[in-house]
């Protein structure tokens, strides 16, 4: 259970059957999968759900040097005795939390093999250094996420992990949904959060410029924050959604002119 159950529910604007999906993929005991680019929401949507369920939820924002022991655990030096400390992922297993592993496939293979026992039937966990089994407690639940390999950079997950999961797909919103969400997010004001939107739309759509990462809805919705408090418009779609796109100088100046002409 939540240590402070006054906490108020993250805000998440649903935008499919993706609630639903969960529900039934906890009910079940079944990992959930969030497939997606950056800043559609998916770290968000998995805060809310662990509060619909009352949970705790452990977030892990996986990269390149995150291994099993960082996840399982380790023998720390505590004055003249050496102790077990667990991980994460250990602890979550024992109380029974939700454990978001954001960006699974950017850590080490030794993560996926760890995670392997705990995403089907056996819900058991190996660790290695006690010699230990642990059973996952009934309330635990596994969630991933991972960047789909469209985009240059990324790593991919393997067939034979990703079938272990039910797989969401996440990406930007429907206009109507984003505004509302930026509306929600800020307090900017609708017309605003419209142009935005429909700036992010007009830059998502410009394939052609090779961008690595297109404007995701958390560029709009940090543009929307600071026009919020009072940055000059333009100058705070140049800095929160252009700047960060790219460094290429004439992309940088096309974006920025096209925006103009847009808020
Ligand atoms: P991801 O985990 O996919 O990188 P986040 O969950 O951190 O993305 O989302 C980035 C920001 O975008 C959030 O902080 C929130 O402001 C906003 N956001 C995106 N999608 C939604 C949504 N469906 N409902 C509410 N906020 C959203």
């Amino acid at each position: 259970m939540l240590a402070d159950t006054l906490i108020s529910a993250p805000y998440y604007h649903a935008v499919g059957k993706e609630v639903e999906v969960f529900e039934h993929s906890y009910k079940n005991k079944i990992p959930f999968l969030l497939k997606g680019p950056t800043g559609t929401g998916k770290s968000r949507f998995v805060e809310y759900m662990a509060h619909k369920f009352e949970r705790d939820l452990i977030t892990i924002s996986c990269h390149e040097e995150t291994s099993s022991t960082d996840l399982i655990g380790r023998f720390i030096i505590k004055g003249a005795e050496t102790v077990w400390l667990d991980g994460p992922l250990t602890t979550a297993v024992k109380n029974g939390s939700i454990i978001y592993l954001d960006e699974v496939a950017e850590a080490r293979p030794d993560v996926i093999v760890a995670i392997h026992s705990l995403t089907d039937h056996r819900r058991i966990l190996y660790i290695d250094k006690l010699g230990e089994t642990i059973k996952a407690h009934e309330n635990f639940m596994l969630v991933a996420s991972f960047n789909p390999g469209y985009q240059r950079g990324f790593k991919e997950l393997k067939p034979s992990t990703r079938q272990r999961f039910i797989a969401v797909s996440f990406d930007y919103p429907e206009p109507k949904i984003e505004a509302e969400i930026l509306v929600n997010e800020t307090q900017i004001d609708n017309d605003t959060a419209k142009k935005l939107v429909a700036i992010g739309n007009k830059i998502r759509n410009l394939t052609e410029l090779g961008l690595t990462e297109t404007v995701s809805t958390r560029l709009l919705v940090d543009a929307a924050k600071i026009i919020h408090s009072g940055l000059p418009k333009r100058l705070a779609v140049h800095v929160a959604v252009v700047e960060p796109l790219t460094d290429d100088l004439q992309t940088l100046e096309a974006l920025k002119d096209l925006c103009n002409l847009m808020i």
